[in-house]
């Protein structure tokens, strides 16, 4: 259930329902809004009796819940969640954020050609992995430890936010200490202990399709980082697999209106993962935006040819600068602004 607080609705008030939601033995969230704050309820085995909470003051309405989400839910924040990363502003209907860089990190020189050419660009959230989940064993498996100090590193001395993935429980703590966005990548969308311990973490989760989820396993994956309390989950669409045999996977771009249907939460799209080759990144990043997403991830390294991972779909200089020109009068005709 949700409990919808009015606008005028007080601390006292909000508290008073979080106690009664104690006494009846669940477990308040409390999730402020621009216009109201609405409070999620969870450890109920069955339906909540809404009597004893619909009478308190200061509440508007009391919504059942039928689905295993409900934190997710658009009810909770009907304007959206807003995420900052430093100087920047990720979802809420305005900007169109775009996070770049290499697949991998693979040395300080690569990442700082990259953080520079990336701040000319407009470009606020450097991407970098330091962890890598490699189909085969004997491909490049990331530079770990020393991968996450570089990306750091740079992002402090360029002054821009920094994104890297996690791959297990294990590493959330180092991950957090050293970037500003914890990753989630496609092949751990359901690893649920890592999604219960990013849900402890203070740093907000990029959480990345599976490459077979539906939206509703999407939605349960991302409900676990809430539940945990971390409210600051970003959703990315970065393709799944089809019958299609002509890209890497299909950039499934009817997901981004109906997350935004159901959920408060920002929608990415990835579409070099989806891809897989990046004379085609530039169109669907166009569609992505005309999609309505909240921001776009895209691998882009100052030589590609020779990227340890990924190189066939990632960017070069120039083709990343051509599509943030194009981006820009599309955002502007959309009323969106790149950040
Ligand atoms: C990545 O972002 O480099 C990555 C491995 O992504 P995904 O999990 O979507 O494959
Ligand atoms: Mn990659």
């Amino acid at each position: 259930m949700l409990v919808v607080m009015k606008p005028c609705a007080d601390p006292v008030q909000i508290e008073r329902v979080c106690q009664e939601i104690r006494v009846l033995g669940y477990t308040p969230h409390v999730m402020p809004g621009a216009g109201r704050t609405a409070i999620g309820i969870t450890g109920n085995k069955g339906p909540v009796n809404a009597l004893p909470l619909e009478t308190l003051a200061g509440v508007e309405q009391c919504l059942p819940v039928t689905k295993g989400y409900k934190l997710v839910l658009r009810d909770m924040k009907p304007e959206g969640t807003h995420v900052q990363v430093g100087g920047c502003g990720i979802g809420g209907g305005t900007y169109f954020t775009v996070i770049a860089g290499p697949c991998s990190v693979e040395s300080t020189q690569q990442m700082e050609t990259v953080a520079q050419f990336l701040k000319d660009q407009g470009v606020k959230i450097l991407r970098g992995g330091a962890f890598k989940p490699r189909t085969s064993p004997y491909s490049f498996q990331g530079l770990e430890q020393e991968g996450l100090a570089i990306l750091k590193d740079v992002g402090a001395r360029f002054a821009l936010g920094t994104i890297t993935e996690v791959m297990d429980t294990g590493a959330v703590e180092a991950v957090e200490a050293h970037a500003d966005i914890l990753q989630i990548g496609a092949r751990n969308m359901q690893n649920f202990s890592l999604l219960k311990r990013v849900g402890k973490a203070t740093k907000p989760v990029f959480l990345k399709r599976g490459m077979s989820a539906t939206l509703e396993e999407l939605l349960l994956a991302a409900e676990y980082v809430l539940h945990g309390g971390n409210h600051n989950v970003i959703l990315c669409e970065r393709g799944v697999r089809t019958f299609a045999d002509h890209a890497r996977n299909t950039l499934d771009l009817s997901i981004i209106p109906s997350v935004q249907k159901l959920s408060h939460l920002p929608i990415f799209a990835d579409p070099s993962h989806a891809i897989g080759k990046r004379e085609f990144v530039e169109p669907l990043a166009k569609a992505a935006l005309a999609a309505g997403a909240d921001g776009l991830m895209i691998e882009v390294a100052p030589d590609p040819d020779h990227a340890l991972s990924d190189g066939a779909q990632t960017l070069s200089f120039k083709a990343f600068e051509r599509l943030m020109q194009n981006l820009r009068p599309l955002a502007q005709a959309l009323g969106r602004k790149i950040n």
